[in-house]
């Protein structure tokens, strides 16, 4: 029941666009990055050793220039040509390393985040997934965390490598010629200035691309795993439609940040080449005026490439950084949000459930919106049986998550044996419950899987015992791997009434000292029908149960029915006292019983 809503919900809810600061956001991904200490300085090492012996062949043409050939010295061109073999293997096996390392710390970082972002997604409460689309959810842990990767294997390699090359070079550059250098540095304001310029709007472009791409993995999660309705309402070209939209919207943000980023590339070239420019022109200036060597000229030409490499590169990291930038806000908005059910710091743990449940003038509404519940009063003494109807929208399944703790009223309070739910540790008191809902969640696994997960350390004899009580050993040993048949997600190939039979045998084997049942609404035949009542009437025996009843016919035994309207107890009693009441209860049966169904209708709809 807490799956209700979730399958076609029509999206038209776009999240609030994150308002962190960018250096925070560039802060918070760096300290992610720094636990990976170890492995970064290791890597820092690598890059520091390649930035230095890539000022080594330039240096050597101007000693071949300036001294080999004024010189006619063989041994030095032979020991120069030597040396640029042996320098150029060194950078080779340093940038092995580097690379190698870096991409253990990216691996290292996205594991961290995927990790955090699950456990933090399994302990969000039910109402930041009332708010939020699967597959939206599911991209952020898939393609923003792979953004977050690229940037840390390729782009934080670069910035280092990059930044120490630069300093480096103008290092030695300036010792060659102080004022040659100095002219050519003026260009790079004008460097930094356009790249603050794009930077904003590349980030913010990225966003819609990850936005975006999030739509189409949230529609294709939504009409894959909403197939059947999809088929039944013969809706396959109206889905077409909107996924269309939705895969051109990604095509068009992407192209739109491809653009941003290749007008920025091109202008970031231009200014680059101003540098050769000042150098050919000042520097040759220089060399006449007799203030620098042919040969200092020629390495400072080759110096300039290495100079101008890390600054074109520049635009390319930029990029990547941005979009990871983008990706971070939006992986930090997750992490940031905070459960609003969580166990209080001095919770005490649930002790052995006895059934005693009350809600003491509960009033509840989700979101904030409009009352669900008011003044809602209700005592359950432990075993008994107590079915809720009433028209659909009454509030009987919102009273059933109340129960489950999936929320809190916002005034008055529920109890078990006493304690408050507040006051209690979630895990024991989910631990005693249990629920068989009308839509049967299968996991990907085994029927065994299946029966054993809500205790996974039970027994085979345990697991077969549950299957017996619940009428299903027999038609799992019918299946071609018995109990190690293994099931689809949505269990397609066992019928409705095998799939119910699962959900009763999972809860029989869980025990829990409270059960929750949401009565199927769908037709089954009557040998199936049979053989649930059965399995239904083995795992009511001996707990304190709520049933959600959507058909009059299978809860006349029940110790107590509650009518609910509008978030209200209209009447409640057993079965004969409401009759004899002559209240909605008797209408109801009457509408039910006397149009001759006593099977299918559902109450009140
Ligand atoms: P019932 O089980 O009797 O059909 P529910 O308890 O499911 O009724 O719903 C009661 C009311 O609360 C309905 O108006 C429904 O629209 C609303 N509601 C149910 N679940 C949610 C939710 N997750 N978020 C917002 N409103 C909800």
């Amino acid at each position: 029941m807490a799956m209700r809503g979730g399958m076609i919900r029509h999206l038209s809810q776009t999240h609030d666009r994150p308002q962190q600061s960018v250096i925070a956001v560039y802060g918070r991904m760096l300290k992610f990055i720094m636990q990976q200490r170890r492995h970064l300085f290791l890597a820092l090492a690598t890059v520091i050793g390649t930035s230095g012996l890539s000022l080594v062949v330039p240096y050597m043409s101007k000693l071949v220039i300036d001294r080999a050939i004024p010189e006619q010295n063989g041994t030095l061109v032979l020991f120069i040509g030597v040396t640029i073999v042996a320098t150029s293997a060194l950078l080779g096996t340093l940038n092995f390393f580097s690379s190698y390392l870096m991409s253990i710390v990216g691996q290292n970082v996205i594991y961290d985040f995927r990790q955090r972002l699950y456990r933090q997604l399994q302990s969000l409460s039910m109402s930041f997934y009332d708010n939020r689309r699967t597959g939206e959810l599911m991209s952020r842990v898939t393609n923003d965390v792979n953004s977050i990767q690229q940037l840390i294997t390729s782009g934080v390699m670069e910035i280092f490598t990059d930044s120490l090359t630069f300093l480096a070079v103008s290092f030695l550059l300036f010792s060659l010629d102080w004022q040659l250098t100095l002219v050519l540095l003026a260009v790079f304001p004008l460097m930094a200035y356009t790249t603050r310029r794009f930077g904003n709007r590349i980030r913010s472009a990225y966003r819609d691309v990850q936005e975006s791409l999030a739509n189409v993995n949230d529609h294709l999660q939504e009409t894959i795993a909403g197939i059947r309705v999809v088929k039944t309402f013969a809706n396959e070209s109206y889905e077409m439609d909107r996924f269309s939209k939705r895969n051109r919207q990604t095509k068009e943000a992407q192209i739109n940040a491809v653009r941003l980023w290749s007008v920025f590339f091109p202008i970031l070239d231009v200014i680059s080449q101003l540098g050769t420019v000042v150098i050919i022109c000042f520097g040759a200036y220089r060399v006449m005026q007799g203030h620098l060597t042919t040969g200092a000229l020629v390495a400072f030409l080759a110096y300039l490439q290495l100079l101008t490499r890390p600054v074109r590169r520049f635009g390319r990291v930029m990029n990547v950084v941005q979009q990871a930038a983008a990706s971070a806000e939006r992986v930090f908005e997750i992490l940031d949000s905070k459960p609003e059910i969580e166990d209080k710091p001095d919770a005490v743990d649930l002790p052995e459930v006895q059934g005693n449940i009350q809600f003491q003038e509960v009033s509840f509404a989700y979101n904030g919106d409009g009352d669900v519940l008011h003044n809602f009063d209700l005592k359950i003494k432990p075993g008994m049986t107590v079915a809720l109807v009433g028209p659909s929208g009454a509030g009987k399944t919102t009273v059933a998550n109340l129960l489950l703790r999936f929320y809190d009223p916002q005034s008055g309070r529920v109890t078990v044996d006493g304690f408050d739910l507040r006051d209690v540790t979630l895990q024991s008191l989910r631990q005693q419950m249990g629920v068989v809902s009308q839509e049967v969640v299968l996991i990907h696994g085994t029927v065994r899987d299946n029966i054993a997960y809500g205790r996974p350390e039970c027994t085979e004899e345990e697991i077969i015992a549950a299957a017996r009580a619940a009428n299903a050993h027999e038609f799992i040993c019918q299946l071609p791997q018995g109990y190690d048949t293994p099931i689809g997600e949505r269990g397609a190939r066992l019928s409705g009434g095998q799939r119910q039979r699962l959900a009763i045998a999972r809860a029989l084997l869980k025990d829990p000292r409270i059960l929750i049942l949401d009565e199927a609404t769908s037709q089954l035949d009557s040998e199936s029908e049979h053989l649930i009542q059965g399995a239904l009437a083995h795992l009511l025996k001996g707990r304190t149960s709520l049933v959600i009843a959507h058909r009059l016919s299978t809860i006349e035994d029940a110790d107590l029915i509650v009518v609910m309207d509008q978030g209200r107890m209209l009447e409640s009693g057993t079965h004969d006292q409401l009759l004899a009441l002559g209240g909605r209860y008797a209408v109801l049966h009457s509408h039910q019983f006397g149009a001759g169904d006593t099977s299918t209708k559902a109450v009140a709809q």
